[in-house]
């Protein structure tokens, strides 16, 4: 038997596995120092009340004949999908309950998706890039092209119409450069996506952080509804990472090549995944609620409260960044025109602290370092300091 060699094509899982080994190495080396790691995208805080509440009583249902549940509709109860429209709407968006797909996380479907297209697709990401996109697409054996994101262009990459792309993967809020598109910019891509008969893959994971008056969904922008597809978790948004929960978006009508796109998806889907656990669900509903938009939010504001302590660190140093506003990233460029790693080395021996260096996530990375606002407020206050004094030596 064959294996498939497109796993050939893949780089290295090298950047998280190299910043776990020089934290290491660098820990056990110097025992005495304390390490506090910027760079972890997971969340810190725990769930909300009414969330942990919902799934108790879930598993009280579960547990008693008349109310015991099993399998789940594949594309997620009815409960939850109207509660996901009702989220959409109280942000101006119309979503149908019945163009909602419950997964157990954002991940899963941005990787999944490319199930329903050709091989023959090009792709379009947006360098520096969430790396799911292009591995998915690598093992699937597509050709990937990438529309590069500068300190020119605020990190925004836009369209070059002299190139062709079939799939357009967008990321806004960014990870990994924490920058947010306006609705002019992302005009610009519904429209190049209409002209090249392309979908826009919308990945609004972040869509909790923006702040600004910017659009928290694709299907803000007129026209996307013919040419996106959107996908959304409640992992950033809920601290749901651990108990995974997310949504996809599929217009209804939303076609390409005589084929609906929800109906393979569906097609899909019901093939390959048997659906979210009841009480997982019950948990999302709950934080749709008023009371649980309450408590989701308080978790926001404290990593957004971190956000801004990284953001005034970097303003009081010069050091030009993106994200943090709208984000809970912060993306810096290293000072001293220093290269991503040699400032994660100097970092992490000068002021014991871990971020994530930019080129891991592709060559327009090259010179950045990703800061992450999810660790502890006191360890944030602390890791800015170390960090504006070791910054100040290099002067
Ligand atoms: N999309 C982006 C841009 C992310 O950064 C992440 C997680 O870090 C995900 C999707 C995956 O989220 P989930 O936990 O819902 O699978």
């Amino acid at each position: 038997m064959k294996v498939n060699r497109n796993f050939d094509n893949l780089g290295e899982s090298y950047l998280f596995a190299e910043v776990a080994r020089r934290t290491k190495n660098y820990s056990e080396s110097h025992p005495d120092k304390k390490i506090i790691r910027m760079g972890i995208g997971d969340v810190t805080l725990p769930l909300a009340p009414v969330v942990v509440e919902a799934i108790r009583n879930a598993a009280d249902e579960m547990g008693v004949k008349e109310t015991f549940k099993g399998y789940p509709e594949y594309e997620g109860y009815d409960f939850l999908r109207e509660a996901i429209s009702g989220y959409y709407a109280s942000f101006g968006v119309s979503v149908d309950a019945s163009e909602v797909f419950v997964n157990d996380g954002a991940k899963s479907d941005c990787g999944n998706i490319g199930d329903i297209f050709s091989k023959d697709c090009t792709v379009l990401v947006t360098d520096p890039v969430y790396p799911v996109y292009v591995d998915s697409n690598i093992m699937a054996g597509r050709r990937i092209v990438y529309a590069p994101s500068s300190s020119e262009n605020g990190f925004c990459a836009m369209p070059d119409k002299s190139i062709h792309a079939d799939i357009i993967n967008l990321c806004s809020p960014n990870n990994p450069t924490g920058a947010a598109y306006n609705a002019e910019q992302l005009k610009a891509w519904v429209d190049y996506a209409i002209e090249n008969d392309a979908i826009i893959l919308y990945d609004a994971a972040y869509e909790a952080f923006i702040q600004e008056d910017l659009p928290r969904s694709i299907f803000a922008i007129e026209g996307a509804r013919q040419c996106a597809i959107e996908f959304c978790s409640l992992s950033k948004t809920a601290g749901f990472t651990g108990l995974r929960c997310g949504y996809t978006v599929i217009p209804k009508e939303l076609e390409r090549d005589g084929h609906n796109i929800g109906k393979l998806w569906y097609r899909r889907q019901s093939t390959k995944f048997n659906g979210v656990s009841y009480p997982v669900q019950r948990a999302a509903q709950a934080v749709f609620s008023p009371e649980g938009q309450r408590q989701t939010r308080e978790n926001i504001d404290y990593y957004k409260r971190n956000a801004s302590v990284i953001a005034a660190a970097m303003d009081e140093l010069g050091i030009s960044y993106t994200g943090g506003k709208n984000s809970p990233y912060i993306w810096i460029t290293c000072p001293n025109g220093m290269g991503s790693w040699e400032f994660f080395d100097y970092v992490l021996e000068n002021a014991n602290v871990v971020g994530t260096p930019g080129e891991g996530f592709g060559e327009c990375g090259k010179g950045c370092m990703r800061f992450t606002s999810f660790a502890d407020h006191e360890a944030t206050i602390e890791a800015m300091e170390r960090i504006k004094k070791a910054v100040r030596a290099l002067a």
